[in-house]
């Protein structure tokens, strides 16, 4: 059996004639077609909270690929929010920071991109930035207009990571769309990839050793660069090692 991979969804509520107010769940097509490329089967996770239903997922998923979208409520890590903050679903949040907890605790791979690589870093006890432009200075432009998988900006990797194992490089360039970032972290959490402005762009644990996430958008660009299809061939490759651990 191949291993299953759990991609988180979007929520908001639908505008469109004949399904108005309705609540959809959505997420790009791009998270799937990168993990079947790397050999997994994608299942989408509804959004619940519900225990049972968590740890019904934990046990029969095999990896954990925790989505992008709209900024996470600063509750969550006990800030009130800025003028800057966009817009947040708290459902989606407690949604999301249920199944990243369980899967932490059952020690099973997690893999996070862009709001997952937040919502991953806020659940090991990270705090963000609302809005790195506001809050940072010295920072240059993490969302310039720009197609999806152009390679804007250069990040430096961190030659003793499980990052540069799998990519193979110290230097690489990658998309940027995001207005947050991690600002503060524990001991608990190595930062294993850096913009030139001292961005943090990718994050591991030194507690869970499958659990890693990265700030730019591997999925937009999975289909021209060798490294970024090499994080979803990551994902699958350790979700299947814990298949075989099971039995
Ligand atoms: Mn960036």
């Amino acid at each position: 059996m191949k291993p299953v991979i759990g991609i988180t969804v979007s929520v908001e509520v639908n505008q469109n004639v004949g399904m108005t107010q309705q609540q959809v769940l959505f997420v790009s097509q791009e998270h799937a077609d990168a993990v079947i490329r790397a050999g997994g089967v994608p299942y989408y996770l509804p959004l619940t909270t519900d225990p049972e239903l968590i740890k019904q997922y934990t046990e029969q998923i095999d990896g954990l690929l925790l989505t992008g979208g709209w900024d996470v409520d600063p509750m969550w890590y006990q800030e009130n929010p800025l003028p800057q903050l966009g817009e947040i679903s708290p459902e989606r949040d407690a949604a999301e920071m249920a199944i990243a907890q369980a899967f932490l605790v059952a020690n099973k791979p997690i893999f996070g991109i862009c709001r997952g690589h937040q919502v991953l870093a806020i659940t090991l006890g990270c705090k963000l930035y609302q809005d790195i432009t506001s809050q940072n200075n010295e920072a240059h432009n993490h969302s310039p207009k720009m197609p999806r998988n152009h390679p804007m900006h250069r990040i430096m990797i961190e030659p003793d990571s499980q990052l540069h194992d799998i990519i193979g490089h110290t230097e690489i360039r990658v998309n940027s769309m995001h207005h947050q970032a991690i600002r503060d972290y524990p001991d608990t959490v190595k930062v294993t990839a850096q913009a030139e402005d001292q961005i943090i762009e990718a994050i591991e644990s030194t507690l869970y050793p499958n659990v890693l996430s990265v700030q730019w958008h591997p999925e937009c660009m999975f289909q021209e660069y060798d490294h970024a299809q090499q994080l979803f061939d990551w994902l699958v490759k350790v979700s299947s090692k814990e298949k075989v651990h099971q039995v």
